[in-house]
């Protein structure tokens, strides 16, 4: 009786064990893969943040830099379901080289050629006056790759949320308006790709309209 039931329990083990087995190595891989996406996402986090920690944002509450990043990077994220990870690092990462001068080298090492050079793409040249920039800005917007357009979408986008709610206490309201007028700009040259994030921008530019006027 007992070697029956030892026999019968062995028996039970393994229809478990072969019924839950396929399952079990199912959860086991994909769970370790998201576990390496999500620490190299942290990994990023902390990379901006130590690349950006002296720099704060305009507005009058002087918010750390990393708030901007985290908020473009969740804006990607959200637009492309959570199914694009280099996308959502390299919003992270959307201002290293352009503010910090950080090499595209050191970006590569630990994120990947994907990463950086979707950073590269929504990287401005420096070395040119700003007001070209921004016309460069303007021209280029539509021959940027559909990942760089939505990234760049993402940042007009956190940029014009922070021109309505918090502006530059140096930016007079011309200043604000010329902003917006360039934002939409550029904007225009990056539709096409994601739906939700255009109407996001949309909505971020039409309040940021709104902040110049009376309330009433
Ligand atoms: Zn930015």
């Amino acid at each position: 009786m007992a070697i029956a039931c030892g026999e019968d329990r062995i028996a039970w083990f393994d229809r478990i064990r072969y019924r839950k087995q396929p399952y079990v190595v199912k959860w086991g891989a994909s769970r370790g893969s998201t576990m390496k996406e999500w620490l190299l996402v942290l990994k990023a986090a902390d990379a901006a943040a130590r690349w950006h920690v002296h720099q704060r944002r305009k507005g009058p509450a002087e918010e750390p830099y990393i708030n901007h990043l985290v908020e473009v990077a969740m804006l990607v994220a959200d637009a492309t379901g959570g199914n694009d990870t280099n996308l959502v690092i390299a919003a992270l990462l959307h201002d290293a080289i352009e503010d910090c001068e950080v090499p595209r080298e050191l970006i590569t090492e630990t994120f990947g050629d994907d990463v950086a050079s979707i950073v590269m793409e929504v990287t401005d040249d420096k070395s040119l006056p700003k007001a070209k920039r921004k016309l460069i800005q303007i021209e280029t917007a539509s021959t940027k790759s559909p990942r760089a357009k939505i990234l760049k979408l993402a940042d007009k986008t956190s940029n014009l949320r922070a021109v309505a709610a918090s502006p530059p206490p140096d930016w007079s309201v011309k200043r604000r308006i010329e902003y917006v007028g360039f934002a939409r700009k550029v904007a225009a040259g990056l539709r096409g790709v994601n739906a939700q994030l255009e109407e996001q921008f949309d909505e971020a530019a039409r309040a940021a309209d709104r902040s110049f006027r009376p309330a009433l």
